[in-house]
Formats: structure tokens, sequence, C-alpha cells
């Protein structure tokens, strides 16, 4: 199937009639089309979404909120077809893409409009004045977001950003086109007013570019690599954007001595695979406590030998493709600068190493790999891979484990292991990330925030940050009589 824009409550395809393949990662093969937009589409999806702002901001939250609850109606009503899509785009497990992006999709859409119902005004008493603060629209928001949990990601923005009152100008990734239409197809169906959500297709610095520069679009929300962050922020920061980072994470999954081993192993195992490590959170670097080392090594080896890796459609798959045959190369690459700077393949490596895994030998699959001996320091340690790899390291105390935690340029999330969850809790507080989860993973409260320090960002998202970011607020103060 084709994705086409969608501006102003209709698809269209570019204005200059390009278009790019879209290739499913699993087979190689091509599935459709997306347009390839540029400057000249933005613009002309601007101009819709300022048109679309007044009425749309007119709204009460309330009423917003309301909308919010039809997409997510409509979007459960085509759950099955959301999964087989992202699957289909990313070569993730459809077991997964049921689970996780189809689910999570719509439960962003409610979250946001359960959350708004329970918003109270915003009060402050003086002895001679009154306060009132004013959450107000910003206007046009560009939200752009990465490939890994393309609805999931995008509904995440999308929601706030519609309850807040703005108009929408979203770029997918050009890898992951599919659930994005599907959501402009079910807010079309609902009725969604033309202009308040709409969703330009390509390549980042074509279409992508041209969101971050258009002065009319006050703000932007950015999830995907730092590097690309980087840029973002140089190109919108000296325009005044409000922005909003969400970047790349090398987390750390770290084992003390008294954790539960089996239960340890499993989570390091979930950590370190969902999604075949495609996770910004992602452990992919398991720092044990030396004592338990090799116990906990060889548990985690035998685990990680039993995953089920191949066909994105059979129930038991555990891991499916990998985004595409570039990226591939690049995890390999990694794997391959590991054994360079003296790492040990405990199991998994190259698909040159291990044969092909997946049913076609056109499809993007690598086995889960597990690397010991590298150096705490090892570029293969502290860089950001995205892929099935994880590696060891061995510490000897609190402060170590800290230390090596803390030692990449990321700092995005972490979790810790341990039968004692004051311990625990002592280790998070030091750990320089912005979320720590203490025997578990990926345990989501939407009401919380979400977000990196150093090179994983700039900000948060969640419940009230994600109202925060996408509204401007204005206090009125008035004088008592
Ligand atoms: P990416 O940075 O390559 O692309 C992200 C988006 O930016 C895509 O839509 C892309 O087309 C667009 N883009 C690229 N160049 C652009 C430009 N010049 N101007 C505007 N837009 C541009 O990232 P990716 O490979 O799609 O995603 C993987 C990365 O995303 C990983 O680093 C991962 O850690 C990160 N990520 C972070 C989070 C988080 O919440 N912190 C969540 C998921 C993924």
């Amino acid at each position: 199937m084709n994705a086409m824009n969608f501006i102003n409550g209709i698809f269209v395809d570019a204005i200059d009639g390009e278009t790019i393949p879209n290739i499913n990662p699993a087979t190689g093969q091509a599935i459709g089309t997306l347009s390839r937009s540029n400057h000249r589409d933005v613009e002309t999806t601007v101009r819709a979404a300022a048109t679309a702002q007044q009425d749309w901001s007119a709204l009460s939250m309330l009423e917003r909120a309301d909308w919010l609850d039809r997409i997510a109606d409509g979007l459960e009503d085509r759950k099955e077809e959301l999964a087989q899509r992202e699957s289909t785009d990313t070569g993730k497990p459809l077991a997964l893409a049921r689970r996780v992006d189809a689910q999570r999709s719509i439960d962003n859409f409610r979250f946001f409009a359960d959350f708004a119902r329970k918003q109270a005004p915003e009060v402050f008493e003086m002895s001679d004045a009154t306060n009132i603060v004013h959450r107000n629209p910003i206007g046009t928001v560009g939200l752009i977001t990465p490939w890994n949990l393309p609805l999931y990601l995008l509904s995440w923005k999308v929601a706030p950003a519609l309850l807040m009152g703005n108009t929408i100008v979203a770029k997918p990734s050009e890898l992951t086109p599919l659930t994005a239409t599907l959501m402009c197809e079910v807010a079309r169906d609902v009725g969604l007013p033309s202009g308040v959500l709409n969703v330009v297709h390509g390549y980042g610095p074509e279409v992508g570019q041209a969101i971050l520069e258009h002065p009319s679009i006050r703000a932007i929300s950015f999830t995907g690599g730092t590097a690309t962050g980087r840029h973002v922020a140089a190109t919108a920061a000296p325009m005044f954007k409000k922005l909003s980072l969400e970047l790349g994470g090398k987390n750390a999954t770290i084992i003390l001595e008294d954790a539960d081993l089996d239960v340890a192993v499993e989570g390091s195992v979930r950590a370190g695979f969902t999604n075949g490590g495609q996770v910004c959170l992602c452990g992919s670097r398991i720092l044990v406590h030396a004592s338990i080392a090799d116990e906990f090594t060889a548990k985690l080896v035998e685990a990680v030998e039993s995953m089920t890796c191949g066909a994105p459609e059979h129930e038991s798959t555990q891991i499916g493709a990998l985004i595409s045959q570039d990226h591939m190369k690049k995890v390999e690459s990694y794997i391959q600068l590991g054994i360079e700077e003296g790492g040990v393949v405990l199991t998994g490596g190259t698909s040159e190493m291990t044969g092909q895994v997946g049913p076609s030998p056109e499809g993007a699959f690598l086995r889960p790999t597990v690397i010991d001996g590298l150096k705490s320091t090892a570029r293969t340690s502290t860089e950001e891979i995205f892929g099935p790899v994880v590696t060891i390291h061995r510490f000897n105390s609190d402060d170590e484990a800290i230390e090596i935690a803390n030692s990449t340029e990321y700092g995005l999330a972490g979790s810790i292991w341990s039968s004692d969850s004051n311990r625990a809790h002592e280790i998070a507080k030091r750990i320089e990330t912005g979320i720590v989860w203490v025997n578990t993973w990926l345990h989501r409260d939407l009401r919380t925030p979400f977000g990196g320090v150093k090179n994983s960002g700039v900000g948060r998202e969640g419940g009230a940050w994600s109202l925060g970011f996408f509204s401007e607020p204005l206090n009125v103060c008035i004088k008592h009589d």
C-alpha cells in the first residue's frame, strides 16, 4: 500500500509527485511507496494547519479530550490491522506489535483524554489578588519521530499536542509510514476537523528540515538519534522555537550480588532484546557483581540461546528482523569492533558467524548477541548500537557500578536488580539518567516524567510535562476590589 500525505483532511501525493519505496525488512521486498515531500508540501500543510488552529483552539480542553477518545475508539476498531502494518513496516514480531505498539498507541490517546479530565484549575491566591494560569496553545507544532516504535511514539506526541489546542504537522520515519497513515484514516473517518492533524512523509533532510525551518511552526517535538537531535537543536534554537528532544541511550542493567538470579536473568533478557534491542530504553550494558558474574552469565547465555528468532508473523517469534539491511550492517560492524577491542562473543555474532536466522536471506535477521571481556570504556560498551547486542561488565562495589553506569555520554534509563530495594534506591539516585527501574524494566506510568539527561535529550514528556510542553502558560493576576 502507498502512504500519501494527509493534508487538510485529505490524502494527497507530494506536490512534485515523487515517491520513496517502502521495504519490508523481513523479506527485503518493496511493499508500496510513500510520498517524498519537501518544503513546498510543508508550506501547504502549515497554511492548512494555521487555518484550522483558530476553531480547534476555541474548543474547550474537555471537548478536545472527547476527540482523543474518538480517535482511540477508531484505532481500537482497527487494532489488528494496526499491528499487522507495524510488523510489516518494521519487521518486528506481530505478537509484540499487537501487545505493545497497537495497544500502547490506543492507550496514549485514552490516557491523555482521561488526564485532561482530572486537571484542576491553576489558581494562586494572594492576600490582595488572585492569579489564574491559562494554558494557551502554542499554535502549529512539528512532530518528528523514529522507526522503532512508530505509532506508539507518534501518538505519545499527537495526543497531548491536540489536547492543548495545537494543530500538527507530523513527519514519521521514512522507514515506517504505514501506521501514521492508519491514524490519519481514523482521524478522517471519525470526522476530526480538517487541518488539525496533518502528516507529511519523506526524508529527514528534505521534509524534516523544512519543518524545522518553517517560521510558523513554533515548537518541535523530536524523538530520534542524538546526532540528528543535535542538528534539530542547532536549526530550531536560534529561531526560539520550543524544543523537546528525546534522543539515544546506552542504558545499564545493574545486577547486585543479592539479586534473585532467575528474575535478574529474565529481566536482563527482556531489557536487552525487546524489539531486537531497538528500544532507546534497552539495557545494552549489563553490569554484574563479580561474585555472581560467572553464574549469571552462564544463565544469561542459556536464556538468550533459547530465544526464538525468525519470521515476524509466527506467534512464538521473540526477535524478528532489524529495521533494514543497512542498520543490520551497522550492528554487525559493532560486533566486529567488539571483537577487535578484545571482546569474546559468548553467543550470537554477525550473520557470517551464525548463518541465516530468518525465513528469507533478504531479511535483516541477526541472532541476539552477548559479548564479554570488554573494557567498560570501550567504544562497543559506550556507543549506542541499537540492536540485539549486550556487553557484560563486572564490578566489585556499588560505587564502581555507579561509575561504570555513568561512563557514557548518554543518560536515558537503567535498571537495578536486588533483593534490597532501599540499597537499589540509593544507587538509583546517583545514576545520571532520566529513569531507573528497580527489579523491573519498561514499567511505565504515563503520568511520570520521561526523558533523558546528557546526550539523551532535553526536556521531559508524560502527564503534566507533555501538557506543559505543548502549551504556553498565561498568568492573569486580578487585584481584589
Ligand atoms: P533518526 O535520528 O535517524 O531519525 C529520526 C527522525 O528524524 C526520522 O523521522 C528522520 O527522517 C528525521 N530526520 C533525519 N534528519 C533530519 C533533519 N535533518 N531534519 C529533520 N528531521 C530529520 O533516528 P532513527 O534511526 O529513526 O531512530 C533511532 C534513534 O532514535 C536511536 O538513537 C534511538 O535511541 C532514538 N530513540 C529515542 C527515543 C527516546 O524516547 N529517547 C525513543 C525512540 C528512539
